[in-house]
């Protein structure tokens, strides 16, 4: 796939140069833009004249620090506009409703995040009468057999939380447009690695949150797509983000803005990481889940659809059996080897760790957690760059030799001279 880094197709935006000549932009702090003609104003209100022409009306519409920063992130991921929002629920709440009318039903994955999960297995029923189908979205033909003529949206993640199978994206992208219906896909796990758009998906949303802001100090998100549908979330009358009202603060959008030119050193830097620590807990026979592993049943069809020099991304699993194991293994990691936190979220740049079923998949039932593969004792790792590997092994080690997990001194040596 594309070899070209998109971070470099944004430059010129990056460098809309700040009010005094700064090399970073200003940070547009007003809420109200006034117009030199009053004729402008009611053009504005019309739709005819917006930010494409320079011309800003209030703040929750749009602003042009917030403004830029979408304009960064279409070109990152290839579409003709994006929009950012407080974060990326409100990406996700706003693209699913700027789809989908009372009435119209969804398919999605059935391994997704669990506010996903939540707002489309609960939330969304009862409030709009909009009725999610969850499947198993490796499976092409359970997939194509659950879109139906009233499916208006097909949702995945690019690769899943926390189970980490990747979606064959141009395979979804022809059942859905099959059926007139749009494939949306929450890109949150591997910006850069995929770019969705390319791959055929219509609309991409992401939690900017995790490895694009890559501080864990910033909630945010993005829907990116075409202009139309971008233009349609900020409709006076019935556009979901405008009517809502989860836009980004200019301030977040400056800082974040400030981390996109960093984010392949970072993004690649997480899948070495993640790659390499992988690979050694696989060697000890370990339960482990990597993208970038040769016994990952999506390992093939992720080298066809990926940029490589970005990674695998920087997520791993451990799979520990039970509860009990995964949390001894976890404060220990924390607590006694300060190898990273026992925290929700990824993409930080220290490694982040959380077990996954009794955290952020507690939405699911514990029988749709089994019929998405997440097991009880599934540690989820977000593998940071701090520190060095070597430095970090040892911590990991140690604490598996003390849960009992593997006698990892003795097996490590062994397993890894011979890897
Ligand atoms: N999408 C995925 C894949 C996530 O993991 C999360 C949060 O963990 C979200 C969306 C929601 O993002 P936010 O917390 O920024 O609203």
């Amino acid at each position: 796939m594309s070899k070209r880094n998109p971070i470099e197709d944004l430059a010129h935006l990056r460098h809309e140069f700040g009010e005094h000549g700064g090399v970073n932009m200003s940070i547009e702090a007003s809420t109200t833009f006034t117009v030199m003609d009053p004729e402008t104003m009611p053009e504005m209100f019309a739709g005819r004249k917006g930010p494409d022409k320079g011309c800003y009306l209030y703040g929750r519409h749009f602003n042009p620090t917030v403004h830029n920063l979408g304009r960064q992130l279409a070109a990152m991921e290839g579409t003709e506009a994006a929009y950012c929002t407080a974060s990326g629920m409100a990406a996700i709440s706003g693209a699913v409703l700027g789809v989908c009318e009372s009435g119209d039903e969804i398919v999605a994955s059935n391994a997704i995040y669990g506010g996903s999960y939540a707002l489309l297995h609960d939330f969304l029923p009862a409030k709009t009468g909009i009725k999610t189908t969850f499947v198993d979205i490796t499976d092409l033909d359970a997939v194509a057999e659950a879109v139906t003529d009233k499916t208006r949206l097909l949702l995945t993640e690019s690769v899943s939380n926390p189970t980490l199978r990747v979606a064959n994206i141009p395979a979804l992208a022809q059942i859905a447009h099959g059926k007139d219906a749009r494939l949306m896909v929450d890109n949150t796990f591997s910006p850069l690695i995929l770019r969705p758009a390319e791959l055929g998906a219509d609309i991409v949303v992401h939690s900017i949150t995790k490895f694009i802001s890559g501080s864990s100090d910033v909630i945010a998100g993005a829907v990116c797509g075409t202009e139309e549908f971008i233009g349609g979330l900020m409709d006076l009358h019935m556009g979901p983000l405008m009517l809502l009202g989860p836009t980004m603060d200019p301030g977040i959008a400056s800082s974040v803005s400030l981390r996109i030119p960093h984010l392949p050193l970072r993004m690649a830097e997480h899948g070495k990481r993640a790659f390499e620590l992988s690979k050694r807990l696989d060697a000890l026979g370990l339960t482990v889940t990597y993208p970038g592993l040769e016994n990952h049943p999506d390992h093939e069809l992720f080298n066809t659809l990926r940029s490589a020099e970005y990674g695998y991304g920087g997520v791993f699993t451990i799979d520990v059996a039970d509860a009990e194991t995964a949390n001894d293994l976890m404060s220990r990691l924390q607590n006694e080897q300060r190898f990273g936190y026992l925290a929700v979220s990824l993409g930080y740049f220290d490694t982040l760790m959380s077990c996954s079923g009794s955290s952020t998949s507690s939405e699911l039932s514990e029988e749709e957690q089994e019929s998405a593969g997440i097991s009880p004792g599934l540690v989820r790792v977000s593998a940071g760059y701090t520190g060095t590997l070597e430095q970090r092994w040892a911590q990991l080690l140690a604490a598996l030799n003390d849960t009992g997990i593997v006698d990892a001194y003795r097996t490590a040596e062994n397993e890894i001279r011979s890897a």
